[in-house]
């Protein structure tokens, strides 16, 4: 992939850590060539982004609590000023449920933590790719590319409300492709199989997700945030210009099997 992105300028929402699916992704665009700001979100987990951040010669590492329209606007004119007012690539790799909602059952989700969930992990695609659209316009174009999970389409056990963002974001991609389309904008999801994160800790019966993958997918082997970057490198590339709402799945083939 060396050079495929040379000139090409990014944005990745979602970086925590060195294992966040966001790093693997910006680590190969940058290695082709990419440059790329960071949004992180709280004081927490600043230091380690701006490290990160910082291994691939960022121009601007900032706040972004996505649930802040004021933060999603400040960001993308952080963004449009680093980058000369043009943006090529976003990368949306955010959700949050609250931990309690990650277990036990999806009927007892209150009213306030199932619209927060909806709001960190699906709305915020739509704001940010709102902001985003001016800039890339700018550019003749961009790509953006969310992350989703087979439990946005069937019932995986644990997964709950988060299942219910990812289906609510899912459709939410394809709408967006129809509208960024006539700007040359595309819009793509990964699904991924389970992957060990920060995230993914805080699903319950994680191990059991990672076992019946091994046990029942075509590939009988797990993926690493790698596989998820070289797909994710792959959609946000002009090898993938007449790709767009569509959902490429990197989970060693399990959504194909019926059981
Ligand atoms: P991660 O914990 O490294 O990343 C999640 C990110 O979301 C973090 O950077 C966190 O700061 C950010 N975030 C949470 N609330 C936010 C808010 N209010 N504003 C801004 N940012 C916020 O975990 P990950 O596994 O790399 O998750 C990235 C994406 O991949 C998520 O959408 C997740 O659902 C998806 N995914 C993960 C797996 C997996 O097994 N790890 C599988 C399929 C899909």
């Amino acid at each position: 992939m060396t050079g495929v992105y040379e000139g090409k300028r990014g944005l990745v929402l979602g970086v925590a850590n060195k294992r966040s699916i966001a790093w693997a992704i910006a680590k190969r665009l940058a290695d082709a060539g990419a440059e790329l700001a960071f949004t992180y979100q709280g004081e927490r987990i600043e230091k380690s982004v701006r490290d990160l951040a910082g291994s691939v010669s960022s121009p601007l590492v900032t706040e972004c609590d996505v649930r802040s329209d004021e933060d999603v606007a400040r960001v993308f004119r952080e963004v449009g000023a680093a980058f000369d007012g043009g943006l090529d690539l976003l990368v949306h790799s955010v959700a949050f449920a609250a931990a309690e909602d990650l277990e036990g059952r999806f009927t007892d989700t209150p009213r306030d933590r199932f619209w927060m969930a909806l709001d960190v992990s699906a709305y915020s695609l739509v704001s940010c790719a709102r902001a985003a659209e001016p800039l890339m316009d700018a550019r003749g174009g961009g790509s953006i590319v969310t992350m989703t999970y087979l439990g946005g389409e069937r019932a995986v056990p644990h997964y709950n409300v988060m299942g219910v963002a990812k289906a609510t974001l899912n459709a939410s991609m394809r709408y967006l492709a129809w509208d960024l389309g006539q700007k040359n904008i595309r819009i793509n999801a990964i699904s991924a199989g389970p992957v060990r994160t920060l995230s993914a800790r805080s699903i319950a019966g994680f191990p059991t997700m990672e076992a019946i993958v091994e046990e029942r997918s075509p590939l009988h082997r797990h993926i690493d945030a790698d596989d998820v970057g070289a797909a994710a490198a792959y959609l946000l590339s002009d090898d993938a210009r007449n790709v767009t709402g569509t959902t490429l799945y990197v989970d060693s083939g399990y959504h194909a099997m019926g059981m």
